[in-house]
């Protein structure tokens, strides 16, 4: 008989929905939204409701610890017992540590599940017992905008989503909201019914902007020098809010002196977008009130993400328009919640001295033969670093050494675990119990399983807990169950938990994050926490973390012509659901019609993009939804889409970003050609 059961959305989104799941005899079949949020209200994309219940059963489905028996990147493995893959790992890496020591360990653990427990919880408790190297907790993607962010406005939560309904003038920038950030569409939706102008900043004419009275085809990685001109030209207007600026911001001449460089005529060369276009968006945003700014992903992933982030949280601060519902700008989500941190992690377990490394140096690390230690020990969890990390290839090199021991935590045979020598069956979150504290809404929430766990699979806390147990740790940190873990995740005792224990939250519905009873309104209930207490467009902190404390602008110097941009994929999350039978077609790479006639390319045509680092094989989509000078192919798809076992993280370069050491994705410059 059929049951409906309440879940929460786990994946790398920012919506975070509440889930309705139709269980028939232990099986997903059907996954719907739920009202149990307010903010996602029903409404759910359609890659949860036509892929789960395949991801959750179907035949890519990990059931059973497996152990290799073919050559690394093969893919072929034997079943083996719980017991003998953790022996097997416990000797293994027994041995990396007698002859390397324990930082010769490293967890690759992503962004997969964002349940505060299957993301990472036990798990890191286990990896700093252990004394491995430490994973810097920045990661490929996200927190350049964190770190812009706080460095703007500190851990203080920005315009709660749903406040974009009360907006005059809404600005989606960098944001592919109809792929991406669904529940901001209904909120757009109700603005503009109301009145309310739509402006999208974005390369691409993507969906949300066909609906917009003004969309900006800005060049990848020039945002900065656009919010500076829209900083000039709202001085010129006489726009700048004074009284707001001398009371709260920090580093306004500062800033201004940097922006006066690139009035809309300078600005307009470099953006590739007209001055007429610059003066009317700041006109619009000077008379529009509320006024709100809604960014996306696709800013921070360039070298000039940091700086663009930072110059575009400066608008609502010189055109003073905090202080009002549905006013600033959406962002912050992430500290409306009073998560613990440390409680959950355990870092005093860490011992002195340990090394950190960051996300993107993995495979490099594991290819430097003088690095001391060397990495010979890897757990990769949640992650799919040959499909997510840039300059695929050097991962596949990276992956494939035979003297590196990988161990594999996953829910499905995703090409990264083809390299893995065990591989752990882990749970899906319909699995287990977790909470969930969403990086783009402002609603706690909390889901039991709704199904036991599918073959053999384990959740990754029982999974680690099982681990520790192995390596002899016996400690209270290592049998705390899942309920305990929850509770050492957020903090009981501050407000916003109206008294309710994290395990024991319901499940039927959200905990809305209120400040005296409300939602956050920046300079309404809430204030800025930077070290001076107001808004710092100069940052004294991250110019002592990057260098700079002013945002700046570098362009990228390049033999090759073409801009790639990879953005989010409305079939896969990520690089989740990749595998899948209904998600194998090749994404297409969309060029603008004068960039194909420029080279003698033809609708649909197979065509190469390469460059130094790697070559794709895509069919070619000819569209003047792309702007000139620009290319753009969906990340995420898996290599049994791909022709010569590349995808378009092949072509991604491995600098970092100003901030936050982020990928810079759509600084790769590609050619194109006929096949
Ligand atoms: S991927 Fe995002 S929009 Fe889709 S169901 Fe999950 S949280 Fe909601």
């Amino acid at each position: 008989m059929a049951t409906v059961k309440r879940s929460v959305c786990p994946l790398d989104c920012p919506d975070t929905c509440s889930l309705s799941v139709t269980v028939e005899n232990d099986q997903v079949t059907a996954v719907r939204g739920s009202d149990a949020n307010p903010l996602t209200h029903g409404a759910v994309c359609a890659k949860v409701t036509n892929y789960y219940p395949e991801f959750v059963h179907g035949a890519n489905r990990l059931r059973h610890p497996l152990k290799r028996i073919g050559a690394k990147g093969e893919g072929k493995f034997a079943r083996i017992s719980w017991d003998e893959a953790l022996g097997l790992i416990h000797d293994r890496v027994r041995g990396v540590i007698a002859k390397h020591g324990p930082q010769a360990v490293l967890p690759l653990n992503y962004a997969g599940p964002h349940g505060m427990l299957a993301g990472d919880s036990m798990s890191l408790r286990f990896f700093h017992r252990l004394g491995a190297s430490l994973l810097s907790r920045r990661p490929l993607c996200g927190g350049v905008r964190g770190e812009a962010y706080a460095g703007t406005f500190g851990a203080t939560p920005g315009t709660p989503l749903q406040q974009v309904s009360l907006s005059k003038l809404i600005i989606v920038w960098g944001n592919n909201a109809t792929a991406c950030n669904l529940h901001l569409m209904r909120h757009i939706n109700v603005a503009k019914r109301a009145g309310a102008k739509l402006v999208v900043i974005d390369p691409k004419r993507v969906k949300v902007a066909e609906q917009a009275h003004l969309h900006l085809a800005v060049l990848p990685g020039t945002d900065v020098v656009l919010a500076w001109a829209l900083a000039v030209e709202l001085e010129r207007l006489g726009a700048i809010d004074q009284a707001f600026v001398q009371q709260h911001v920090l580093g306004f001449e500062s800033f201004m002196k940097s922006a006066r460089e690139y009035p809309p005529e300078v600005a307009a060369g470099i953006c590739g977008v007209t001055a007429e276009e610059i003066r009317t968006l700041a006109r619009w945003y000077h008379e529009a009130s509320p006024a709100v700014i809604a960014w996306g992903n696709g800013l921070e992933r360039n070298q000039n993400g940091g700086s663009g982030l930072r110059a575009i949280a400066a608008l609502p601060a010189l055109a003073g328009k905090f202080g009002v519902s549905g006013g600033g700008l959406v962002g912050g989500a992430g500290n409306a919640f009073p998560k613990t941190g440390d409680a959950l992690a355990r870092p005093d377990l860490v011992p002195p001295g340990t090394r950190t490394l960051n996300i993107i140096d993995v495979a490099g690390a594991i290819l430097d033969d003088k690095l001391d230690p060397p990495l010979k020990a890897l757990f990769i969890y949640n992650h799919n670093p040959v499909i997510v990390h840039p300059d695929q290839n050097r991962m596949k090199r990276a992956l494939a050494r035979e003297d590196v021991f990988v161990v594999g935590i996953e829910v499905a045979m995703t090409d990264s675990m083809a390299y893995a020598d065990v591989v752990l069956p882990a749970c899906t979150h319909f699995e287990h119990a977790d909470v969930y504290a969403a990086y783009g809404q402002q609603y706690l929430q909390r889901a039991d399983a709704v199904i036991p766990p599918v073959g053999e699979s384990l959740p990754n806390t029982e999974i680690f807990r099982r681990l520790a147990l192995r390596f002899g740790y016996d400690d209270a940190a290592f049998k705390a169950d899942d309920p305990a873990l929850m509770d050492a995740a957020l903090d009981r005792a501050d407000p916003r938990m109206k008294g309710l224990r994290p395990s024991e939250l319901p499940t039927d519905s959200a905990l809305r994050m209120e400040y005296g009873g409300e939602e956050p309104v920046l300079f309404g209930n809430v204030l800025p926490r930077t070290p001076s207490g107001k808004i710092e467009l100069e940052s004294a902190v991250l110019g002592a973390r990057y260098g700079s404390p002013l945002p700046t602008f570098r362009p990228v110097t390049s033999a090759f012509a073409l801009t790639l941009i990879t953005p989010a994929s409305d079939k896969r999350t990520t690089s989740t659901f990749g595998g899948l039978a209904a998600n194998d077609a090749t994404p297409a790479l969309e060029m603008h019609p004068d960039d194909a006639k420029a080279r003698g390319l033809l609708q649909g045509a197979w065509v190469k993009v390469w460059n130094d680092l790697g070559e794709v094989h895509l069919p070619l989509e000819i569209t003047d939804a792309i702007r000139r000078g620009v290319v753009c192919s969906e990340k995420g798809a898996w290599f049994k889409t791909s022709r010569n076992g590349q995808t378009v993280s092949a072509l991604a370069p491995t600098h970092k970003a100003d901030l936050s050491e982020g990928a810079c994705y759509n600084d790769a410059r590609v050619e194109v050609a006929a096949l």
